[in-house]
């Protein structure tokens, strides 16, 4: 009951939220694939960007955004085929929490994701969820507070950019409650730990896992003939989306190497606008590359993260990803240089020898000469 008041008021909150709606875009990539690519100003919510691949039998469909539903008509309206694969490409709730819906439409539909998905949707998952849902309505409600003063986060006059990026998170929020508490996890039929071809008649799809980076269980949708790569949160446009614990920043880098390798013609990220070069995926490399350079250059054993966040120097990064832009700026604070700093930080404490035990004073009960 305790938990059930702040629930109540949290919900209250969100009724007040403006009717503006999120939506998206539909763009064609190649014949048969279509990119539904979300059309929200960047913010501190999300959904994501989902792909159809429509072959000649049936269609195969890549993430299972909030927006499920609404990407349902969209599908429809371009063939009446039936979806008989859904692939994950991770494990967060704006890829996987439609999976549910896709699978009423489409009843003989199949899923396909890392087998790491098994096992952190009824754990790690199910605790995120309980707490976007007790905590984000409340978040949005203040956000909107604060707007309504003129005012941002950090209580300073709030600019324009940032009055839309609020619109955007309450509506984005708003959405999340509708669809979220309640719907039923549905675990994958198929996992792919490596490499998985799928050949839909005349079609080639590789599910390829390229390395840890925004997640242990990030999946990549290769395209061979067209070349075009799905690729999830493993690139997240205008600032990549990092998780402390969850992430790893280290091993980051390699897979977007591997991502290039594959000389994509398009690339599809899980959050912003179709890629057509490899640039702004470099660009994450060189953020990566520098933080985990910075961490390990400074780490010291028995360190604590506070003292190394005061050493890791930043700015130039920020600078390169937020420009002027306040909005991005936040994303990039709070979604980049805390977490990936953290970790960082957390692989070169568990790449560290554990520390030399201090000698026993001499004549000491443990002195071995005795
Ligand atoms: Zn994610």
């Amino acid at each position: 009951m305790r938990r059930v008041l702040p629930l109540l008021l949290a919900l209250a909150c969100v009724s007040a939220a403006p009717p503006a709606r999120p939506g998206f875009r539909i763009e064609t990539l190649a014949p048969g694939v279509f990119a539904a690519i979300r059309t929200d100003p960047p913010g501190l919510m999300v959904d994501a960007n989902c792909v159809f691949i429509v072959g000649e039998h049936d269609v195969l469909v890549v993430d299972a955004p909030e927006a499920s539903a609404e990407l349902i008509a969209a599908l429809k309206r371009i063939t009446r085929k039936p979806v008989r694969t859904l692939v994950n490409t991770h494990w967060h709730d704006d890829h996987v929490i439609g999976n549910a819906t896709w699978r009423t439409a489409y009843p003989g539909i199949e899923f396909v994701a890392h087998p790491s998905l098994r096992t952190y949707l009824p754990t790690t998952g199910a605790r995120n969820r309980a707490g976007m849902i007790e905590g984000a309505p409340g978040f949005a409600a203040y956000l909107q507070a604060q707007a309504a003063k003129g005012l941002d986060l950090d209580g300073k006059p709030i600019s324009d950019e940032q009055r839309a990026s609020v619109a955007s998170d309450a509506a984005l929020v708003a959405h999340y409650m509708r669809v979220v508490p309640g719907t039923p996890d549905v675990l994958p039929d198929t996992t792919v730990d490596r490499a998985l071809t799928l050949q839909r008649a005349s079609r080639e799809v590789q599910v390829l896992a390229l390395g840890r980076g925004h997640t242990a269980s990030d999946l990549v949708v290769w395209l061979p003939r067209e070349r075009i790569a799905i690729v999830g949160d493993l690139v997240v446009w205008p600032v990549p989306l990092v998780g402390g614990e969850q992430s790893h920043v280290h091993e980051w880098s390699a897979a977007l190497e591997a991502l290039l390798a594959l000389e994509p013609r398009a690339i599809v990220p899980g959050h912003g606008p179709v890629l057509r070069d490899g640039a702004y995926v470099r660009q994450m490399q060189s953020l990566f590359d520098a933080i985990d350079t910075q961490v390990r250059a400074g780490f010291v054993p028995g360190d604590s993260l506070a003292a190394m966040r005061r050493r890791v120097d930043l700015a130039s990064q920020r600078e390169r990803f937020a420009g002027t832009s306040r909005v991005r700026g936040t994303l990039f604070d709070m979604y980049v240089a805390g977490p990936a700093v953290e970790s960082a930080f957390r692989a070169a404490v568990s790449a560290s020898p554990p520390a030399p035990r201090a000698p026993a004073p001499a004549g000491s009960a443990s002195d071995p000469s005795r």
